[in-house]
């Protein structure tokens, strides 16, 4: 199979620029027709689903921050704070998308088990189980997501897991930094035996890029996926 692109945090470098995890964002990544687009999800403190990167929302921190103060402040696009559920439906409209869904870690387990629980309800509840794919640097994150629902697609981000380790965690694939599979040539095609998806973060650069290709890597998040879709 041909390596294959998702965008990170939408596509979001256009011209002219939009805001990454933005809802325009999304729009632009079904446009290029590329295999999916990432964006992170967090937690406000009286539990709505919200799609930002950083733990700040300009200086509210966003897990002890109720969702009413947060949406008044607006993205630099103009755009409002994006719920996962205002991601979710306009993800729908574009079914050839992957949605890769980065539930971002929290200092408290509970907290993650209930961020956890309230992001597989919502795929649920769309009916998006086979085009939502779950990514996380919390390996309690991907755990809860494989005890609450064994079928959904789960991708361990942070690297320090072995491609056996992974099997035997019942995860679905490894998406790591890609100095992780420079510094491990052999994981690729350890993971492919083991029948493992393989993905990396953030390739940017067009050398890396042929390299891990030539290591057989199934995709590539990328925050240049318009230039790299027809290498
Ligand atoms: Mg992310």
């Amino acid at each position: 199979m041909q390596t294959q692109i998702i965008a990170h945090r939408g596509f979001w470098q256009t011209n002219p620029p939009t805001t990454e995890n933005s809802l325009q964002a999304l729009k632009n990544a079904q446009i290029l027709n590329i295999y999916g687009t990432e964006f992170d999800v967090r937690m406000s403190k009286d539990g709505v689903l919200l799609i930002y990167h950083d733990e700040y929302f300009y200086n509210l921190e966003i897990s002890e921050t109720n969702f009413a103060d947060l949406e008044k402040l607006k993205l630099q696009n103009g755009e409002n704070l994006p719920t996962l559920k205002e991601y979710l439906e306009k993800g729908k409209e574009y079914p050839s998308l992957k949605l890769m869904i980065e539930l971002k870690p929290i200092k408290w387990k509970n907290k993650e088990n209930d961020l956890v629980h309230k992001a597989v309800q919502w795929v649920k509840k769309f009916q998006l189980q086979s085009q939502c794919e779950f990514i996380s640097f919390s390996l309690n994150i991907c755990e809860q997501i494989k005890k609450e629902e064994p079928d959904f697609k789960v991708f361990y981000l942070n690297g320090e897991l072995s491609p056996l380790e992974i099997k035997e965690k019942r995860f679905d694939g490894i998406d790591y930094h890609y100095s992780i599979f420079l510094k491990n040539p052999t994981w690729i095609s350890e993971a492919k035996t083991l029948g493992l998806i393989t993905n990396s973060w953030t390739v940017n650069n067009p050398e890396i890029f042929e390299e891990l290709k030539k290591q057989g890597i199934d995709f590539i998040t990328t925050d240049i996926p318009n230039q790299l879709m027809n290498k």
